[in-house]
Protein backbone atom coordinates (compact mmCIF):
# COMPACT_ATOMS: atom_id res chain seq x y z
CA UNK A 1 0.00 0.00 0.00
CA UNK A 2 1.41 3.23 -1.10
CA UNK A 3 0.18 6.95 -0.58
CA UNK A 4 -2.56 8.06 -2.55
CA UNK A 5 -4.13 4.63 -2.88
CA UNK A 6 -7.95 3.67 -2.04
CA UNK A 7 -9.31 1.37 -0.04
CA UNK A 8 -12.77 -0.42 0.31
CA UNK A 9 -13.69 -3.22 2.47
CA UNK A 10 -16.65 -5.39 1.27
CA UNK A 11 -18.18 -8.67 2.99
CA UNK A 12 -19.78 -10.44 0.20
CA UNK A 13 -21.31 -7.90 -1.84
CA UNK A 14 -22.12 -5.56 1.65
CA UNK A 15 -19.46 -3.13 2.50
CA UNK A 16 -17.88 -2.33 5.40
CA UNK A 17 -16.63 0.55 5.61
CA UNK A 18 -19.01 3.90 4.44
CA UNK A 19 -16.88 5.36 1.82
CA UNK A 20 -13.35 4.43 0.70
CA UNK A 21 -10.70 5.26 2.08
CA UNK A 22 -7.51 6.89 0.83
CA UNK A 23 -4.61 6.28 2.91
CA UNK A 24 -2.26 9.18 2.51
CA UNK A 25 0.31 10.41 4.25
CA UNK A 26 -0.51 14.23 3.78
CA UNK A 27 -3.85 14.96 4.01
CA UNK A 28 -5.89 17.57 1.92
CA UNK A 29 -8.55 18.32 3.78
CA UNK A 30 -7.34 22.06 4.15
CA UNK A 31 -5.61 21.74 0.47
CA UNK A 32 -4.16 19.32 -1.60
CA UNK A 33 -1.09 18.11 -0.08
CA UNK A 34 -0.64 20.66 2.66
CA UNK A 35 1.20 19.55 5.71
CA UNK A 36 -1.61 18.93 8.13
CA UNK A 37 -1.29 15.57 9.74
CA UNK A 38 -1.26 12.86 8.84
CA UNK A 39 0.48 10.13 9.86
CA UNK A 40 -2.14 9.22 12.52
CA UNK A 41 -4.89 8.96 9.92
CA UNK A 42 -3.01 6.45 8.01
CA UNK A 43 -2.57 4.41 11.21
CA UNK A 44 -6.16 4.75 12.20
CA UNK A 45 -7.09 3.90 8.91
CA UNK A 46 -5.01 0.77 9.01
CA UNK A 47 -6.21 0.35 12.53
CA UNK A 48 -9.60 0.24 10.97
CA UNK A 49 -8.54 -2.22 7.80
CA UNK A 50 -7.29 -4.52 10.38
CA UNK A 51 -10.66 -4.29 12.41
CA UNK A 52 -12.85 -4.50 9.47
CA UNK A 53 -10.97 -7.74 8.36
CA UNK A 54 -11.50 -9.09 11.42
CA UNK A 55 -15.08 -9.13 11.33
CA UNK A 56 -15.72 -9.55 8.04
CA UNK A 57 -14.20 -13.10 8.73
CA UNK A 58 -16.82 -13.90 10.93
CA UNK A 59 -19.79 -13.61 8.79
CA UNK A 60 -18.59 -14.12 5.03
CA UNK A 61 -14.69 -14.26 3.34
CA UNK A 62 -13.25 -10.62 3.58
CA UNK A 63 -13.17 -9.15 -0.03
CA UNK A 64 -10.61 -6.43 0.34
CA UNK A 65 -9.79 -3.62 -2.91
CA UNK A 66 -7.12 -1.58 -3.26
CA UNK A 67 -6.83 0.54 -5.92
CA UNK A 68 -4.93 3.74 -7.14
CA UNK A 69 -7.02 6.60 -6.16
CA UNK A 70 -8.08 9.42 -8.34
CA UNK A 71 -5.95 12.26 -7.23
CA UNK A 72 -8.04 15.28 -6.77
CA UNK A 73 -11.82 15.92 -5.61
CA UNK A 74 -12.05 12.06 -3.82
CA UNK A 75 -9.38 13.18 -1.80
CA UNK A 76 -10.49 16.58 -0.38
CA UNK A 77 -13.88 14.19 0.58
CA UNK A 78 -11.62 12.86 3.13
CA UNK A 79 -10.94 14.79 6.54
CA UNK A 80 -9.78 13.85 9.47
CA UNK A 81 -13.44 13.62 11.41
CA UNK A 82 -15.07 11.37 8.61
CA UNK A 83 -12.37 8.62 9.02
CA UNK A 84 -12.81 8.40 12.43
CA UNK A 85 -16.46 7.95 12.20
CA UNK A 86 -16.14 5.82 9.48
CA UNK A 87 -13.79 3.81 11.53
CA UNK A 88 -15.97 3.34 14.21
CA UNK A 89 -19.12 2.03 12.24
CA UNK A 90 -17.18 -0.40 10.76
CA UNK A 91 -15.79 -1.71 13.38
CA UNK A 92 -18.80 -1.64 15.05
CA UNK A 93 -20.87 -3.67 13.06
CA UNK A 94 -21.27 -6.15 10.46
CA UNK A 95 -21.42 -3.93 7.44
CA UNK A 96 -24.84 -2.87 8.87
CA UNK A 97 -24.26 0.04 9.80
CA UNK A 98 -23.72 3.01 7.76
CA UNK A 99 -23.25 6.04 9.65
CA UNK A 100 -22.82 7.30 13.31
CA UNK A 101 -26.95 7.70 14.47
CA UNK A 102 -28.45 5.92 17.46
CA UNK A 103 -31.94 4.67 17.26
CA UNK A 104 -30.83 2.43 14.38
CA UNK A 105 -30.74 -1.36 12.86
CA UNK A 106 -27.30 -2.11 14.34
CA UNK A 107 -26.86 0.64 16.65
CA UNK A 108 -30.33 0.64 18.72
CA UNK A 109 -29.90 2.16 22.18
CA UNK A 110 -30.98 5.85 24.12
CA UNK A 111 -28.65 6.88 24.76
CA UNK A 112 -26.71 5.84 22.34
CA UNK A 113 -23.67 2.80 23.48
CA UNK A 114 -20.82 1.95 21.42
CA UNK A 115 -17.89 3.89 19.34
CA UNK A 116 -19.62 4.51 16.56
CA UNK A 117 -21.42 7.09 18.54
CA UNK A 118 -18.20 9.05 19.30
CA UNK A 119 -18.29 11.71 17.28
CA UNK A 120 -14.53 13.39 18.27
CA UNK A 121 -11.57 11.76 18.64
CA UNK A 122 -10.98 12.71 22.26
CA UNK A 123 -14.19 10.71 22.96
CA UNK A 124 -12.79 7.74 21.38
CA UNK A 125 -9.26 7.80 22.29
CA UNK A 126 -7.47 6.56 25.38
CA UNK A 127 -4.40 8.10 26.67
CA UNK A 128 -4.39 6.95 29.81
CA UNK A 129 -1.95 4.22 31.23
CA UNK A 130 -2.16 0.84 28.99
CA UNK A 131 -0.66 -2.68 28.44
CA UNK A 132 -1.19 -3.03 25.15
CA UNK A 133 -0.42 -6.80 24.68
CA UNK A 134 -2.97 -7.72 27.17
CA UNK A 135 -5.37 -5.34 25.80
CA UNK A 136 -4.94 -6.13 22.41
CA UNK A 137 -6.12 -9.71 23.30
CA UNK A 138 -9.68 -8.19 24.04
CA UNK A 139 -10.95 -6.42 21.07
CA UNK A 140 -14.78 -6.30 22.30
CA UNK A 141 -13.70 -4.78 25.31
CA UNK A 142 -11.44 -2.13 23.53
CA UNK A 143 -14.12 -1.64 21.00
CA UNK A 144 -17.82 -3.39 22.22
CA UNK A 145 -20.10 -3.93 19.36
CA UNK A 146 -22.35 -1.01 19.45
CA UNK A 147 -25.62 -3.46 20.26
CA UNK A 148 -23.68 -4.54 23.65
CA UNK A 149 -25.77 -2.31 26.44
CA UNK A 150 -25.15 -2.19 29.77
CA UNK A 151 -22.79 -4.21 31.95
CA UNK A 152 -23.17 -7.84 33.29
CA UNK A 153 -20.70 -9.63 35.95
CA UNK A 154 -17.55 -10.51 34.07
CA UNK A 155 -17.77 -14.00 32.00
CA UNK A 156 -14.22 -14.39 30.84
CA UNK A 157 -12.03 -15.82 33.12
CA UNK A 158 -8.26 -17.88 32.79
CA UNK A 159 -5.92 -20.24 33.43
CA UNK A 160 -3.18 -18.81 31.43
CA UNK A 161 -2.78 -15.95 34.18
CA UNK A 162 -3.49 -18.48 36.95
CA UNK A 163 -0.67 -18.98 39.19
CA UNK A 164 0.92 -23.13 39.17
CA UNK A 165 1.68 -24.72 41.98
CA UNK A 166 4.60 -26.55 41.12
CA UNK A 167 5.93 -29.82 42.85
CA UNK A 168 8.16 -32.54 41.45
CA UNK A 169 6.18 -35.01 39.31
CA UNK A 170 3.95 -31.64 38.02
CA UNK A 171 1.83 -28.59 38.52
CA UNK A 172 -2.09 -28.02 38.55
CA UNK A 173 -3.49 -24.46 38.51
CA UNK A 174 -7.31 -23.73 39.22
CA UNK A 175 -9.78 -21.21 38.56
CA UNK A 176 -12.58 -21.32 41.30
CA UNK A 177 -15.26 -19.19 42.21
CA UNK A 178 -13.07 -17.43 44.56
CA UNK A 179 -11.11 -15.81 41.58
CA UNK A 180 -14.62 -16.20 39.37
CA UNK A 181 -17.85 -14.88 41.23
CA UNK A 182 -19.85 -16.35 38.67
CA UNK A 183 -18.98 -19.21 38.63
CA UNK A 184 -21.12 -21.12 40.42
CA UNK A 185 -21.61 -24.82 39.52
CA UNK A 186 -18.04 -25.46 37.91
CA UNK A 187 -14.66 -25.34 39.40
CA UNK A 188 -11.33 -25.70 36.56
CA UNK A 189 -8.03 -27.30 37.41
CA UNK A 190 -5.19 -27.72 35.06
CA UNK A 191 -2.93 -30.18 36.02
CA UNK A 192 0.14 -31.73 34.32
CA UNK A 193 1.79 -34.80 35.67
CA UNK A 194 5.31 -35.32 34.39
CA UNK A 195 6.28 -38.95 33.29
CA UNK A 196 5.45 -41.47 36.29
CA UNK A 197 4.39 -38.40 38.37
CA UNK A 198 1.84 -39.24 40.90
CA UNK A 199 -1.18 -37.65 41.80
CA UNK A 200 -1.38 -38.98 45.21
CA UNK A 201 -4.75 -41.25 46.35
CA UNK A 202 -7.46 -38.83 47.92
CA UNK A 203 -11.13 -38.48 47.11
CA UNK A 204 -13.82 -34.92 47.52
CA UNK A 205 -16.92 -34.28 48.43
CA UNK A 206 -17.42 -33.43 44.74
CA UNK A 207 -17.38 -35.32 41.32
CA UNK A 208 -14.59 -35.10 39.37
CA UNK A 209 -15.16 -34.91 35.61
CA UNK A 210 -11.68 -34.93 32.93
CA UNK A 211 -10.52 -34.37 29.62
CA UNK A 212 -7.12 -35.34 28.83
CA UNK A 213 -5.17 -32.58 26.20
CA UNK A 214 -1.96 -34.26 25.79
CA UNK A 215 -0.22 -37.39 27.04
CA UNK A 216 -1.55 -40.60 28.98
CA UNK A 217 -2.21 -41.24 32.12
CA UNK A 218 -3.52 -44.35 34.15
CA UNK A 219 -6.28 -43.69 36.89
CA UNK A 220 -7.58 -45.82 39.93
CA UNK A 221 -10.34 -45.89 41.26
CA UNK A 222 -12.74 -48.18 43.61
CA UNK A 223 -16.67 -47.66 43.83
CA UNK A 224 -18.91 -47.48 46.98
CA UNK A 225 -19.59 -51.34 46.17
CA UNK A 226 -15.89 -52.19 46.44
CA UNK A 227 -15.54 -52.57 42.43
CA UNK A 228 -12.37 -51.25 41.80
CA UNK A 229 -11.29 -49.66 37.87
CA UNK A 230 -7.65 -49.13 36.84
CA UNK A 231 -7.10 -47.83 32.99
CA UNK A 232 -5.11 -46.31 31.01
CA UNK A 233 -6.65 -42.52 29.73
CA UNK A 234 -5.29 -41.00 26.26
CA UNK A 235 -5.73 -37.92 24.48
CA UNK A 236 -9.22 -37.07 24.26
CA UNK A 237 -10.18 -39.17 26.52
CA UNK A 238 -13.03 -38.80 29.62
CA UNK A 239 -13.12 -39.71 32.80
CA UNK A 240 -15.93 -39.08 36.11
CA UNK A 241 -15.42 -39.72 39.56
CA UNK A 242 -18.69 -39.78 41.28
CA UNK A 243 -18.39 -37.41 44.98
CA UNK A 244 -16.51 -39.45 47.79
CA UNK A 245 -14.87 -42.11 45.36
CA UNK A 246 -11.64 -42.82 46.26
CA UNK A 247 -9.02 -42.22 43.27
CA UNK A 248 -5.50 -41.63 42.20
CA UNK A 249 -3.71 -40.43 38.66
CA UNK A 250 -0.63 -41.13 36.97
CA UNK A 251 1.42 -39.73 34.26
CA UNK A 252 2.37 -42.37 32.06
CA UNK A 253 5.80 -42.34 29.47
CA UNK A 254 7.46 -41.27 27.27
CA UNK A 255 5.68 -37.55 27.47
CA UNK A 256 3.75 -37.88 31.02
CA UNK A 257 -0.52 -36.07 30.70
CA UNK A 258 -1.88 -32.70 31.05
CA UNK A 259 -5.25 -32.59 31.96
CA UNK A 260 -8.37 -30.31 32.61
CA UNK A 261 -10.34 -31.23 35.79
CA UNK A 262 -13.90 -29.82 36.67
CA UNK A 263 -15.51 -29.59 39.97
CA UNK A 264 -19.27 -30.10 40.00
CA UNK A 265 -19.24 -27.20 42.89
CA UNK A 266 -17.71 -23.87 41.91
CA UNK A 267 -15.92 -23.64 45.48
CA UNK A 268 -13.95 -26.87 45.18
CA UNK A 269 -10.01 -26.56 45.50
CA UNK A 270 -7.30 -28.80 44.03
CA UNK A 271 -5.72 -27.79 46.51
CA UNK A 272 -7.49 -28.85 49.87
CA UNK A 273 -8.77 -31.98 49.33
CA UNK A 274 -8.80 -35.66 51.50
CA UNK A 275 -5.51 -37.30 50.89
CA UNK A 276 -4.20 -40.81 52.19
CA UNK A 277 -1.33 -39.28 53.70
CA UNK A 278 -2.50 -36.41 55.61
CA UNK A 279 -5.15 -38.98 57.20
CA UNK A 280 -2.52 -41.41 58.35
CA UNK A 281 -0.04 -38.89 59.46
CA UNK A 282 -2.64 -37.62 62.22
CA UNK A 283 -4.06 -41.12 63.32
CA UNK A 284 -2.43 -42.17 66.15
CA UNK A 285 0.03 -45.08 66.23
CA UNK A 286 -2.33 -47.21 68.09
CA UNK A 287 -5.50 -46.82 66.19
CA UNK A 288 -3.40 -47.14 62.72
CA UNK A 289 -2.32 -50.72 64.25
CA UNK A 290 -5.66 -52.00 65.32
CA UNK A 291 -7.48 -50.56 61.96
CA UNK A 292 -5.04 -52.61 59.98
CA UNK A 293 -4.14 -55.46 62.25
CA UNK A 294 -0.04 -54.84 61.83
CA UNK A 295 2.72 -53.34 64.83
CA UNK A 296 2.26 -49.50 64.58
CA UNK A 297 6.31 -49.68 64.20
CA UNK A 298 5.02 -50.71 60.50
CA UNK A 299 4.23 -47.02 59.88
CA UNK A 300 7.06 -45.34 61.30
CA UNK A 301 8.41 -44.36 57.80
CA UNK A 302 5.00 -42.53 56.65
CA UNK A 303 5.24 -39.39 54.98
CA UNK A 304 4.66 -36.76 57.69
CA UNK A 305 3.56 -33.94 55.12
CA UNK A 306 1.19 -34.58 52.26
CA UNK A 307 2.84 -35.68 48.94
CA UNK A 308 -0.53 -34.02 46.95
CA UNK A 309 1.65 -34.62 43.31
CA UNK A 310 5.08 -36.26 43.54
CA UNK A 311 7.26 -37.84 40.85
CA UNK A 312 6.91 -42.26 40.85
CA UNK A 313 7.94 -45.34 39.24
CA UNK A 314 7.04 -46.89 35.98
CA UNK A 315 4.05 -48.43 36.58
CA UNK A 316 4.20 -51.20 34.45
CA UNK A 317 1.71 -52.66 32.28
CA UNK A 318 -2.02 -51.84 32.69
CA UNK A 319 -2.88 -55.79 32.58
CA UNK A 320 -0.62 -56.31 35.83
CA UNK A 321 -2.31 -53.55 37.51
CA UNK A 322 -5.51 -54.73 36.57
CA UNK A 323 -5.04 -58.16 38.35
CA UNK A 324 -3.47 -56.93 40.88
CA UNK A 325 -6.54 -54.67 41.85
CA UNK A 326 -8.77 -57.76 40.94
CA UNK A 327 -11.79 -58.22 43.56
CA UNK A 328 -14.37 -60.90 43.54
CA UNK A 329 -16.78 -58.56 43.80
CA UNK A 330 -15.66 -57.67 39.92
CA UNK A 331 -15.67 -54.41 37.94
CA UNK A 332 -17.93 -51.30 37.74
CA UNK A 333 -21.43 -51.41 36.45
CA UNK A 334 -20.32 -49.09 34.09
CA UNK A 335 -16.71 -47.84 33.23
CA UNK A 336 -15.69 -44.88 34.64
CA UNK A 337 -13.30 -43.71 31.51
CA UNK A 338 -15.03 -42.74 28.00
CA UNK A 339 -13.63 -41.94 24.74
CA UNK A 340 -14.82 -38.51 23.50
CA UNK A 341 -12.55 -38.19 20.63
CA UNK A 342 -13.93 -41.98 19.20
CA UNK A 343 -17.29 -40.55 19.53
CA UNK A 344 -19.78 -39.59 15.94
CA UNK A 345 -20.16 -35.91 15.81
CA UNK A 346 -24.10 -35.50 17.34
CA UNK A 347 -23.97 -32.73 14.54
CA UNK A 348 -22.27 -32.17 12.08
CA UNK A 349 -22.18 -29.40 9.10
CA UNK A 350 -20.46 -26.57 7.10
CA UNK A 351 -20.27 -24.54 10.02
CA UNK A 352 -18.75 -27.41 12.53
CA UNK A 353 -19.22 -30.52 14.35
CA UNK A 354 -20.71 -31.09 18.04
CA UNK A 355 -19.88 -34.23 20.06
CA UNK A 356 -21.90 -34.94 23.12
CA UNK A 357 -21.14 -36.76 26.20
CA UNK A 358 -23.77 -37.24 29.19
CA UNK A 359 -25.23 -39.71 31.49
CA UNK A 360 -27.20 -41.30 28.49
CA UNK A 361 -23.55 -42.27 26.43
CA UNK A 362 -21.18 -42.20 29.60
CA UNK A 363 -23.15 -43.64 31.95
CA UNK A 364 -21.25 -42.78 34.97
CA UNK A 365 -21.17 -39.06 34.43
CA UNK A 366 -24.67 -37.62 36.25
CA UNK A 367 -23.74 -34.81 37.15
CA UNK A 368 -21.80 -33.40 34.36
CA UNK A 369 -22.59 -33.06 30.76
CA UNK A 370 -20.32 -31.73 28.17
CA UNK A 371 -20.35 -30.78 24.57
CA UNK A 372 -16.97 -30.58 22.45
CA UNK A 373 -17.75 -27.79 19.75
CA UNK A 374 -15.49 -27.49 16.71
CA UNK A 375 -16.47 -24.38 14.93
CA UNK A 376 -14.65 -23.51 11.14
CA UNK A 377 -13.19 -20.55 10.42
CA UNK A 378 -16.28 -18.35 9.38
CA UNK A 379 -18.97 -20.07 11.25
CA UNK A 380 -20.77 -19.69 14.34
CA UNK A 381 -22.25 -21.50 17.24
CA UNK A 382 -25.87 -20.55 16.98
CA UNK A 383 -28.24 -17.85 18.84
CA UNK A 384 -29.71 -20.45 22.19
CA UNK A 385 -29.25 -20.99 25.64
CA UNK A 386 -29.40 -23.91 27.99
CA UNK A 387 -32.30 -24.48 30.07
CA UNK A 388 -31.39 -26.92 32.58
CA UNK A 389 -27.89 -25.40 33.34
CA UNK A 390 -24.99 -22.97 33.91
CA UNK A 391 -22.17 -23.52 30.97
CA UNK A 392 -19.01 -23.43 31.61
CA UNK A 393 -16.66 -23.38 28.62
CA UNK A 394 -12.74 -24.30 28.14
CA UNK A 395 -11.19 -22.61 25.36
CA UNK A 396 -9.20 -25.36 23.87
CA UNK A 397 -7.50 -24.34 20.18
CA UNK A 398 -8.36 -20.64 17.81
CA UNK A 399 -10.07 -17.79 18.52
CA UNK A 400 -13.64 -16.79 19.87
CA UNK A 401 -16.20 -14.03 20.65
CA UNK A 402 -19.04 -14.76 22.78
CA UNK A 403 -21.58 -12.21 23.32
CA UNK A 404 -23.85 -12.71 26.15
CA UNK A 405 -27.38 -11.21 26.14
CA UNK A 406 -29.64 -10.73 29.57
CA UNK A 407 -33.14 -9.03 30.79
CA UNK A 408 -32.32 -5.47 30.95
CA UNK A 409 -31.58 -5.51 28.50
CA UNK A 410 -27.55 -6.24 28.61
CA UNK A 411 -25.41 -7.75 26.43
CA UNK A 412 -21.98 -8.17 26.69
CA UNK A 413 -19.28 -9.49 24.17
CA UNK A 414 -15.93 -10.95 25.44
CA UNK A 415 -12.73 -12.52 23.35
CA UNK A 416 -11.20 -16.44 24.65
CA UNK A 417 -8.30 -17.45 23.00
CA UNK A 418 -6.85 -21.40 24.26
CA UNK A 419 -7.04 -21.80 28.04
CA UNK A 420 -9.71 -19.29 28.53
CA UNK A 421 -12.68 -20.09 30.09
CA UNK A 422 -16.13 -18.59 29.28
CA UNK A 423 -19.24 -18.42 31.73
CA UNK A 424 -23.18 -18.34 30.82
CA UNK A 425 -26.06 -18.38 33.38
CA UNK A 426 -28.89 -20.64 32.88
CA UNK A 427 -31.16 -19.49 30.50
CA UNK A 428 -29.36 -16.61 28.87
CA UNK A 429 -28.91 -16.31 25.50
CA UNK A 430 -25.63 -16.35 23.71
CA UNK A 431 -23.14 -17.08 20.53
CA UNK A 432 -20.01 -17.99 19.67
CA UNK A 433 -18.23 -16.82 16.71
CA UNK A 434 -15.02 -18.22 15.35
CA UNK A 435 -13.20 -15.18 15.15
CA UNK A 436 -10.03 -16.87 13.96
CA UNK A 437 -8.47 -18.52 10.68
CA UNK A 438 -8.37 -21.91 12.21
CA UNK A 439 -10.80 -24.38 13.62
CA UNK A 440 -12.17 -23.04 16.79
CA UNK A 441 -12.70 -25.55 19.66
CA UNK A 442 -13.97 -25.54 23.00
CA UNK A 443 -15.82 -27.04 25.64
CA UNK A 444 -19.11 -26.60 26.92
CA UNK A 445 -19.66 -27.81 30.77
CA UNK A 446 -23.18 -28.56 32.30
CA UNK A 447 -23.73 -29.62 36.15
CA UNK A 448 -26.63 -31.64 34.76
CA UNK A 449 -26.88 -35.39 33.94
CA UNK A 450 -28.03 -34.34 30.32
CA UNK A 451 -27.03 -31.90 27.45
CA UNK A 452 -30.17 -29.53 26.93
CA UNK A 453 -30.64 -26.40 24.53
CA UNK A 454 -33.14 -24.20 22.90
CA UNK A 455 -32.29 -22.75 19.62
CA UNK A 456 -33.43 -19.57 19.15
CA UNK A 457 -34.24 -20.06 15.19
CA UNK A 458 -35.93 -23.46 15.69
CA UNK A 459 -38.04 -21.83 17.99
CA UNK A 460 -38.99 -19.39 15.63
CA UNK A 461 -39.86 -21.85 12.99
CA UNK A 462 -42.03 -23.61 15.08
CA UNK A 463 -44.28 -20.72 16.14
CA UNK A 464 -47.61 -19.68 13.88
CA UNK A 465 -45.30 -17.76 11.38
CA UNK A 466 -47.78 -14.41 11.28
CA UNK A 467 -47.05 -14.45 15.27
CA UNK A 468 -43.09 -13.81 14.12
CA UNK A 469 -43.59 -11.85 11.85
CA UNK A 470 -45.61 -9.27 13.67
CA UNK A 471 -43.09 -8.86 16.10
CA UNK A 472 -39.85 -8.53 14.09
CA UNK A 473 -41.27 -6.94 10.98
CA UNK A 474 -39.72 -9.73 8.60
CA UNK A 475 -41.76 -10.78 5.95
CA UNK A 476 -42.79 -14.35 5.24
CA UNK A 477 -40.06 -15.57 3.02
CA UNK A 478 -37.28 -14.08 5.13
CA UNK A 479 -38.74 -16.69 8.04
CA UNK A 480 -38.98 -18.92 5.57
CA UNK A 481 -35.00 -19.24 4.96
CA UNK A 482 -34.35 -19.23 8.76
CA UNK A 483 -32.73 -23.11 9.75
CA UNK A 484 -35.94 -25.01 10.97
CA UNK A 485 -33.86 -27.86 12.54
CA UNK A 486 -31.94 -26.59 15.52
CA UNK A 487 -28.05 -26.65 13.30
CA UNK A 488 -26.07 -26.03 16.13
CA UNK A 489 -23.92 -24.54 13.70
CA UNK A 490 -24.20 -22.32 11.13
CA UNK A 491 -23.98 -22.12 8.36
CA UNK A 492 -25.51 -25.58 7.99
MN1 LIG B 1 -9.55 -35.80 42.48
MN1 LIG C 1 -24.19 -22.70 24.90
Amino acid sequence: MTDGQQIRCAAGSQSLLPEPIALVRRCDCVSRFADCVSLEITRRALEILRRAREIARIAAPLKLTVSKSILGCTMTAISRRNILVGAAASAAALGVVGSATAGTFGNPDSPPEGRINGKNRTSLDDPGPQNPTLAGQFPSFQDPPATDVNGMPLFWASFNNAHKRFQNGGWAREVTQVDFAISEDIAGVNMRLSENGIRELHWHQQAEWAIMLDGKCRITIIDEVGRPQVADVKTGDLWYFPPGLPHSLQGLGPTGAEFLLAFDNGKSTEFNTLMLTDWIAHTPPDVLARNFGVPADAFKNIPLDQRWIFQGTDPGPLAADERAVKSAKGVPAHPFVFSLSDLQPTRQNKGGMVQIADSRNFNVSKTVAVAMVTVKPGGMRELHWHPNADEWQYYIKGRARMTVFDTGPRAQTADFRPGDIGYVKKSLGHYVQNTGDTDLVFLELFKSDHYAEVSLSEWLTHVPPELVTQHLNISRETLARFPNTAPDLMPI
